[in-house]
């Protein structure tokens, strides 16, 4: 077998395992930070899914600070607002303004980009030699001199660290944790729709919109400079029968689920030629994610629901966190650098799943009073500035010794001379969509 990307120079020599937004952030921010990395993928071309991604400022002023943004600016869409609309009448719930209004507030914009484009960026942006596809990574095991990774092929490495970022069914996840993934009983459809296809509604401002129903809720907003628009589309189901955990979904099934809904809905789920569908699963939320040399970020780490559009997101966060609690370890030291990143990086991620876990309620709250009660919350905290905790939150200011008086994770102070502003938590309803969970919504989440 051979051994190889072991180094013996005074840094730690890093191995990262999935070449998903995780693993490709995260060695952007080692290459940055001075470290050398390589990366193992399994899969021998590299792409993503025909879906879009939101990316919010707590991830994107990391990309820019990365020097990706002129290519992001140049491939992703700004959208100008957030909207959560009702479901049969459309009417208009919650618009919480974006665009210029976001940039002002936390310093960095909100983006909805095409997966393709997003992955491209972030592999063009590494130097050649990094990425090594076609390496199925097939067990990981820690020696007392460093760690061993062997690949079903039966090429072998051994490196200094190892970090899974490879996603909800993680093999390096087994050597910290050892529980599996829960079936939601939610499916969603995913799908591009050409914006020739698209209501003339939705195309006069780039816009997030969302429409919230009984029991399942539709978004939809413009990628790839607006010409087309990604759409996911949630149902409930109670078992899922493919043994993949996405598959083609059926396009009539799609619109048969959503008749009766807004002409806009109908309109959408009835236009795309052919639809993917997923089923969405959720994993505990871990005390620990590291063992001795080995740890997980991204979804390896927290495979969140979708219900926040967060996890791609806090995936960002970590690997700036990781590479920079990295570049001040030595081979020796890599254990405490690892637990520093695991106990900056828990308390964040650990609430993110939990309002995203809650959403799976809040956002699919049968019309009644219940409902009434969250439409009312959601038109009060409208505002941007209640999304402080989320949307202001500097991962890298985490990382500066010794916290002021008064300060936890969520609040940290803004940076000296820095564009980004911290606020506390206290009193910010979560982002709808993006956290339309209502204290009430909480207490119902936690009756059995
Ligand atoms: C419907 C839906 C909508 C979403 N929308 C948003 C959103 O708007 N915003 C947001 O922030 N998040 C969103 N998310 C979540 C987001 O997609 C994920 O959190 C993110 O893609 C996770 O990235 P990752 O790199 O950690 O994992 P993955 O994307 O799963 O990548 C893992 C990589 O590891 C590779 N790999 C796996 N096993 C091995 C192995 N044994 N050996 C080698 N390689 C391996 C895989 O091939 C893959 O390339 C959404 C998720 C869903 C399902």
């Amino acid at each position: 077998m051979d051994r190889m990307y072991r180094q013996s120079s005074g840094r730690p020599q890093v191995a990262v395992v999935g070449a998903g937004i995780a693993g490709l952030t995260l060695a952007a921010a080692l290459v940055q930070a001075g470290l050398s990395c390589s990366l193992f993928e399994q899969a021998a071309l590299l792409g993503e899914v025909g879906a879009g991604i939101q990316l919010a400022p707590n991830a994107t002023r990391i990309l820019h600070r990365l020097g990706l943004e002129r290519r992001l600016r140049a491939v992703a869409t700004r959208p100008e607002a957030l909207e959560m609309r009702r479901w049969d009448d459309g009417t208009l719930l919650r618009r919480t303004p974006l665009g210029a209004r976001c940039e002002e507030l936390f310093g960095a914009p909100y983006y909805t980009v095409h997966r393709a484009d997003l992955h491209r960026q972030l592999l063009e942006a590494l130097p050649s030699g990094i990425v090594h596809l076609d390496r199925r990574v097939e067990r990981v095991e820690q020696r007392q001199n460093g760690v061993v990774i062997d690949f079903t092929d039966g090429f072998g490495v051994m490196s200094d660290v190892v970090v899974g970022t490879d996603g909800i069914h993680s093999v390096v996840r087994e050597l910290v944790a050892t529980d599996q993934p829960r079936f939601s009983r939610q499916s969603i459809y995913r799908a591009l729709i050409p914006a020739e296809r698209v209501p003339a509604t939705l195309l006069d401002e780039p816009r997030v919109v969302l429409w919230l129903g009984p029991g399942q809720h539709c978004v939809c907003y413009p990628v790839s400079q607006a010409s087309r628009m990604s759409f996911g589309a949630t149902v409930p189901i109670t078992e899922w029968t493919s043994e993949s955990w996405s598959t083609l979904g059926s396009v009539l099934d799609l619109a048969a689920r959503y008749r009766g809904w807004h002409d806009d809905v109908v309109t959408l789920t009835s236009a795309p030629d052919s639809v993917s569908r997923w089923a969405l699963h959720d994993r505990d939320i871990l005390g620990r994610w590291s063992q001795d040399r080995v740890t997980v970020a991204g979804d390896a780490a927290h495979p969140m629901l979708p219900f926040l559009a967060q996890g791609a997101n806090q995936a960002i966060e970590d690997a700036v966190v990781l590479a920079r609690c990295l570049a001040t370890a030595t081979p020796q030291t890599v254990p405490t650098a690892l637990r520093r990143y695991e106990r900056i990086r828990l308390p964040r991620t650990d609430k993110v799943h939990q309002i995203s876990r809650n959403n799976t309620i809040a956002l699919h709250l049968p019309d009644g009073p219940e409902q009434r009660d969250r439409d009312r919350s959601l038109a009060v905290n409208a505002d941007l500035q209640s999304q402080n905790w989320l949307y202001g939150y500097d991962a890298e200011y985490d990382l500066e010794p010794g916290p002021a008086p008064g300060e936890t994770p969520g609040n940290r102070r803004p940076p000296q001379g820095g564009q980004t502003r911290a606020h506390s938590t206290d009193h910010a309803l979560p982002h709808a969509y993006d956290g339309a969970a209502s204290p009430r919504c909480h207490e119902l989440e936690r009756e059995p």
